[in-house]
């Protein structure tokens, strides 16, 4: 059976026929066949949208428009379990993980269906007599470009803010993993969002996805993805002047002083490297340790790294499932090749689990010691199971290993010296930091990078920003 587009609040196949087929990680073989939308496709969904930013969402006010989220976050518990399947048979990630993923989706409703009516305008005193507004209006139609890493939750950092503001969505999956998006067209639908307002396009995005960004009935773009094709993204939309938001790559240190809970923190930064199979975008890849205590650390660490389950994941007790595609296990696998090529040693880690499928994209989780931060491993993202230590010397020293890299996106600082985490929080240029703990997301707080990890910011009220225009408007009283 074939998964049709979802297109104006309609299940249809693409107008040419064509489909393509997406794969379970876990097995290596067809999970679905999904109908490729192409240009007329793409032409029905622009059409839609923009015919519903004349309609009635945007002058819906916006506790009508909460309500209908919340009703959104009750659609998705309502299909909680057939979401969670979906997406762990899609992306290979832990049911476990899946469960939690739905649950955050539906929660990230909620957030904004209450935010919808308490994102404010301001009155400013001018010098004139009469009064002097500030209004926040829908921006248009919102393109929505989402990863294969977390498909559900990160649909859901976008759709739920848009639609909170007023405005139609066309939502692009990644190719390699659609199915929860399709399903998250019609749970926003069946809740009350206008037919009109909501496509999900599923097509390559090379062709589709550039087609859509470079449209001028696209007036806000907000894209999650790798940091070249985001600034492919920039150079596209550029004529149009779009508003543009990117979420992109990450490398973030973790940064654990010997005055730390160190045990702690090396039993905790296991999955905060490995959950998700390293493919996290706040995956601290690079953990820095203070000299002192570094052989231990390494120890505990590689000790910790063999409890670590690899297994099947639909298997509740499965810790790290394959890797979302046969791809991302070779170019991981490249990455280890150019670590150990330059002197970066690995420690043996093998997990106590044996793969369940040989066709499926299983690796185990890699450890990299005496990893120097100049090496290419060290530099680049490598979004799968791969961690690399790196010994620092002092404070200084570590902040400077940290910020030495292209990218800006979260890290952590583990130590038990107060006025140190706070220098060494300030001294970090990333957009989202933790001390003593792995968190980078909170529903209720914005996220996102500096540097080449992006532009805007994600979650909290500060995204309801990014979908709004400012409008001033004086009247006065003369
Ligand atoms: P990707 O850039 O290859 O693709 C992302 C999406 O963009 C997909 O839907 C793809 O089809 C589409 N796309 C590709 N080329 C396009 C074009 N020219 N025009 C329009 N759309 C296009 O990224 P990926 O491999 O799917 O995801 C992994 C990357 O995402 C990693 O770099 C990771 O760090 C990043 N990521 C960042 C965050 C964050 O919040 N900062 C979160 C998750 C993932």
């Amino acid at each position: 059976m074939t998964e049709n587009l979802f297109i104006a609040g309609e299940r249809r196949a693409s107008i040419d026929g064509a489909t393509f087929t997406v794969i379970n990680p876990a097995t290596g073989r067809e999970l679905a066949e999904v109908s490729q939308a192409g240009t007329s496709d793409l032409e029905l969904a622009l059409s839609a949208a923009t015919k519903a930013f004349s309609g009635a969402w945007p002058r819906t006010s916006a506790t009508t428009r909460g309500r209908v989220l919340y009703a959104v976050a009750s659609g998705i518990r309502a299909r909680a379990e057939e979401f969670a399947l979906l997406e762990s048979n899609n992306t290979g990630k832990p049911i476990g993980d899946a469960h939690w993923e739905v649950e955050a989706a539906a929660s990230t409703f909620e957030y904004f269906a209450g935010a919808a009516n308490k994102h404010l305008g301001e009155v400013i005193p001018v010098t004139e007599p009469g009064l002097n507004v500030v209004l926040r209006e829908p921006i248009g139609v919102c393109a929505l470009i989402v990863p294969w890493n977390f498909p559900l939750l990160i649909t859901s950092w976008k759709v739920a803010p848009a639609l909170a503001a007023g405005n139609p969505v066309i939502i692009k999956p990644a190719s390699l993993t659609p199915l929860t998006a399709l399903l998250l067209g019609e749970v926003l639908v069946d809740a009350g969002v206008p037919a009109e307002a909501v496509s999900v396009i599923p097509g390559p995005g090379r062709s589709l996805g550039d087609a859509l960004v470079g449209d001028p009935r696209v007036s806000k773009i907000s894209f999650t993805g790798e940091t070249a094709t985001g600034a492919h993204i920039l150079q596209r939309s550029a004529p149009n002047i779009s508003r543009v938001s990117l979420e992109l790559g990450g490398k973030s240190a973790s940064i654990v002083f010997a005055d730390s809970d160190w045990q702690r923190s090396a039993d905790e930064t296991l999955m905060a490297v490995f959950g998700n199979a390293g493919q996290d975008c706040c995956a601290r890849s690079r953990i820095l340790i203070e000299s002192k205590i570094y052989d231990d650390y390494v120890n505990r660490f590689a000790e910790a790294t063999r409890s670590i389950k690899v297994g099947d994941p639909l298997d509740e007790s499965t810790e790290m499932g394959p890797l979302t595609s046969e791809r991302q296990r070779a170019i991981t696998l490249e990455y280890l090749d150019s670590g150990l090529a330059a002197g970066a040693e690995q420690l043996s880690v093998r997990s106590d689990s044996s793969t369940p499928d040989v066709n499926g994209f299983y690796l185990d989780p890699i450890v990299l010691a005496n990893v120097d931060n100049s090496m290419t491993v060290a530099q680049e993202e490598v979004f799968g199971p791969l961690a690399c230590l790196i010994p620092f010397k002092d404070e200084a020293d570590a902040i400077e290993i940290a910020n030495d890299s292209p990218y800006g996106l979260s890290g952590s600082i583990w130590t038990e010296n107060l006025g140190r985490s706070m220098r060494v929080a300030r001294g970090i240029r990333t957009g989202v930091l933790s001390v003593n703990t792995n968190k980078s997301v909170r529903t209720e707080t914005p996220f996102g990078g500096y540097k080449q990890s992006g532009l805007g910011r994600e979650l909290g009220m500060q995204a309801l920003n990014h979908y709004t225009e400012v409008k001033n408007v004086f009247f006065s009283s003369e």
